[in-house]
């Protein structure tokens, strides 16, 4: 019987897995399909960035920065960490009133953040659009492969002793008054019951919404989307050398390693019922594309050489996780409704859960995501 059950086999729950393996936990993690088959894995990079981030996330990014710079040696693995800096861009007059406040804010947390001015920023960015007036830097964000670093993760936590099964899924758990005692799950087509030693760890992401509703007939405040990536066509040189966003358009930019530029930030794929996921959409594409050519001209001419919108994410109501044990089920720990940001926080929150599912005390920097904020 394993003392700690993890449900996922995303960043979360092979991060977790290394982190409660590596101090002696015997952990056992449970992957519907492989890992990295959902928001973890995919086309592209995931941005790592502290810049414009929820103010009661900002303690987490802090740590995270101290963890990803280390991340590969600890893992052992690759990572594809690279501290680009990020650009929150300024194009219209009230963003550059508010800017101060939020440079002084994030400084008030050890995030390193300065305000630049439109030639300050060209020194950086040459190549932007004569619109953008400012920009609020963070030297120290960055991106990772995403894809690698949660395969390197699951390495990591088979080294230090876990247990992976991939190809199985949870379907239920059975419980003794508050406590769960057991798992349902279809393992490689068969049924099977696992016993629950100590803790169950649901780190399900997409699936997490619908299981609790059905197993604890608990209603979380969050919901499924969809998010877009392209990469754009490499026909120059990526224009960027750092991981943009702005301030009022709906967008982010990452200079890929492979010399394409990738486009993100907020737009949205159709659930499509026939394929069970999110289908890109035309209108969806262009917008995003034009985004990102307002802000730097020279990718005009370049077309989407490849889109996706087939990596669920959870939203939560308030955009930020639900990070706690839920009433009905003492013994299971719950994250979830990452808010499409839950990537750069990972490694942090994870190891900030190890400790909790080991002592059973909430570590502090935990304490604004629990699920008491939503009752009464
Ligand atoms: C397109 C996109 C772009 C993003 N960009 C950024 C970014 O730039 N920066 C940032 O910080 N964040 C970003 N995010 C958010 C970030 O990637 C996610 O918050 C994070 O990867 C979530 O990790 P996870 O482990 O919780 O979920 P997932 O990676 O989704 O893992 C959950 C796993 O659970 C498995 N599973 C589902 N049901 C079951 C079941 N019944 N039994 C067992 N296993 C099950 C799934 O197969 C999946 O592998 C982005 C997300 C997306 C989708």
């Amino acid at each position: 019987m394993a003392e700690y059950i993890i449900v996922g086999g995303g960043i979360y729950g092979c991060a977790l897995a290394w982190e409660l393996a590596k101090r002696g936990a015997d952990v056992l993690l449970l992957e519907a399909r492989k890992i990295a088959s959902g928001a973890s894995g995919g086309l592209g990079e995931r941005g790592v960035r502290a810049n414009g981030r929820d103010l009661r996330e900002l303690p987490l990014m802090r740590l995270a920065y101290d963890i990803w710079s280390a991340l590969h040696e600890e893992i052992g693995g690759f990572t594809g960490y690279r501290r680009l800096g990020h650009l929150h861009l300024i194009e219209r007059e009230v963003d550059l009133a508010a800017a101060p406040a939020q440079v002084w804010q994030q400084n008030q947390q050890a995030i390193e953040s300065h305000l630049l001015n439109a030639a300050e920023l060209r020194n950086l960015e040459p190549n932007l659009s004569d619109n953008v007036i400012g920009a609020i830097y963070c030297p120290k964000d960055g991106v990772a492969d995403h894809s690698a670093t949660t395969r390197s993760m699951a390495v990591a936590a088979l080294v230090q002793g876990a247990t992976i099964l991939e190809n199985a899924r949870v379907a239920g758990l059975s419980r003794r008054g508050d406590r769960v005692v057991s798992l349902s799950a279809i393992i490689d087509g068969e049924a099977a019951e696992i016993p629950v030693g100590e803790q169950v760890i649901l780190l399900s992401n997409a699936h997490v919404g619908e299981f609790v509703a059905e197993q604890l007939g608990l209603r979380l405040p969050i919901w499924r989307m969809w998010p877009q990536v392209m990469a754009l066509r490499a026909d120059i040189p990526p224009p960027m050398t750092h991981l943009i966003g702005h301030a009022h358009r709906t967008l982010a930019i990452k200079p890929l390693p492979d010399g394409r530029v990738m486009v993100s930030g907020g737009w949205r794929g159709r659930w499509d019922e026939r394929t069970g996921q999110g289908e890109p959409t035309a209108e969806q594409v262009e917008g995003n594309r034009l985004e990102a050519v307002a802000v730097y001209p020279a990718l005009a001419d370049l077309p989407a050489d490849e889109v996706f919108t087939d990596r669920a994410e959870m939203l939560c109501v308030d955009g930020i996780p639900i990070i706690d044990h839920l009433p009905g089920a003492a013994n299971m720990l719950v994250g979830v409704g990452w808010s499409g940001h839950g990537w750069a926080i990972a490694p942090a929150v994870a190891r900030l859960m190890a400790e909790w599912a080991l002592s059973g005390e909430r570590p502090g920097l935990l304490a604004p995501f629990g699920y008491e904020r939503f009752l009464a």
